[in-house]
């Protein structure tokens, strides 16, 4: 499949984390899923190319959703009075629990896939459950969706309900082993990742299995990291060794050191920790929406910017209600600047480039060359049809922060991945 054509447009994305690219009616080539450049006219090289004209509308990247719970969609917008451990075992349990009935994964799977599929995400980080047929079942759907992913069985053999426990570690390690045999050279846009749920959920004999198996296949990880006080104090009583929480990953290879790795959070993350999540070049994801509802706190984003961390932006479904990136974009603008406000004022508030960067480039970067329209990167845009609160004389960056800040799902016409269409 070859996927050449060129659209037209009004083009945004970011060069770096401080400044954008614009321009009115560009045009943007694609060839061989990759960017071939943003051109006033059409290259000679490109005029066979079948053009696709969207004058007067916005084409941005691909947003990346760097963390969220496919198996938690079906109640978002729950339990939103508690805190994370008493929310986990109230709703998030029992939950994710349903999934070993493959009758109830399919139905729940396939609304969670059709959402994202026509949100503005158009690369996902995806915590299944435990269960293996279902997680398979939900690789399949994304496959079928054209959108690009990780996907995670979860292991936990620790601290959770009868329903939803493995074992022991040799059990949860066997079940991840038949999972990436079975699903072995079966995807091309579906990539298995390792996924421990958290510190408290994994024992130190399934930490250090699964280091082993990040080494033996090859494979990302992952997983959660410093986002209540509470889980905080948990992990100091379950490895009293741990210099910090990350340690308690690093340990045993589970945070950036053979493999690229996400953390969720990092809300909490003292400077040993931000220090290891630096020289490791963990990925933070960031999940502001998630941060406010379960009251988690707010995590230092600027000063996470100003160390050169890799971040990028999560939706964190169901702790975050919504599955809209730019939803998430908004929330770290408005976190940032009750943080700079309330907490540290030396932490200025994130600027609408940072926010889109985090959730184009800096999310992207997991994924390779990835997050942008420039000549070299991936091919993941989206028309956005912004006409409905487009004014006249408005700048290309101010329709971005009204898109931002106003735009539904409904506003997103054309998705592109890799350079396969959507829709
Ligand atoms: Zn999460």
């Amino acid at each position: 499949m070859t996927y050449n054509f060129i659209i037209k447009g009004d083009i945004c994305y970011s060069k770096n984390k401080d400044e954008l690219i614009t321009g009115k009616d560009k045009y943007l080539v694609c060839e061989d899923g990759y960017s071939r450049g943003v051109y006033d006219k059409i290259p000679e090289s490109y005029k066979d190319f079948k053009l696709y004209d969207y004058s007067g509308k916005l084409i941005l990247p691909g947003l990346i959703d760097l963390h969220v719970h496919a198996p938690q969609y079906t109640f978002r917008g729950m339990g939103m009075d508690l805190e994370l451990l008493d929310w986990l075992n109230t709703y998030t349990f029992p939950e994710e629990s349903k999934y070993k009935d493959l009758s109830y994964a399919s139905r729940a799977y396939e609304r969670f896939v059709e959402d994202l599929k026509y949100s503005s995400t158009t690369r996902a980080c995806v915590f299944a459950s435990l269960h293996v047929d279902s997680t398979i079942l939900l690789m399949n759907l994304l496959e079928k969706s054209g959108l690009i992913s990780y996907v995670g069985k979860v292991n936990m053999d620790r601290n959770a309900i009868e329903d939803l426990e493995e074992d022991d570690a040799k059990e949860s390690l066997s079940a991840t082993r038949a999972w990436l045999d079975s699903i072995k050279d079966t995807y091309k846009r579906t990539f298995p990742i390792i996924t421990p749920r958290f510190t408290p959920s994994c024992s130190d004999e399934l930490m250090e299995g699964l280091g082993g198996m990040v080494e033996e296949y090859c494979l990302p990880v992952q997983s959660h990291l410093s986002e209540n006080p509470g889980e905080i104090e948990w992990v100091k009583e379950l490895c009293p060794w741990a210099k910090c929480y990350g340690d308690s990953y690093d340990r045993y290879k589970l945070f950036g050191s053979l493999t690229k790795t996400i953390m969720a959070h990092c809300v909490w993350s003292d400077e040993r920790e931000q220090r290891l999540l630096k020289d490791r070049g963990v990925f933070i994801a960031h999940c502001p929406n998630s941060n406010l509802n379960l009251a988690s706190g707010i995590a230092p984003i600027r000063k996470y910017l100003d160390q050169g961390q890799n971040i990028g932006l999560g939706s964190d479904i169901a702790a975050g209600s919504h599955l809209s990136i730019f939803r998430q974009v908004s929330d770290a603008i408005q976190v940032s600047k009750m943080y700079w406000r309330y907490i540290d004022q030396r932490c200025k508030p994130l600027s609408i480039e940072e926010g889109f960067y985090l959730a184009t480039l800096g999310g992207g970067k997991f994924f390779g060359k990835v997050g942008s329209l420039d000549k070299g990167y991936e091919f993941d845009a989206l028309v956005i049809d912004d006409a409905d609160y487009k004014n006249e004389n408005l700048s290309i960056e101010e329709r971005l922060e009204r898109t931002i800040y106003m735009s539904e799902p409904r506003h997103v016409r054309h998705k592109w991945v890799s350079g396969k269409e959507i829709f």
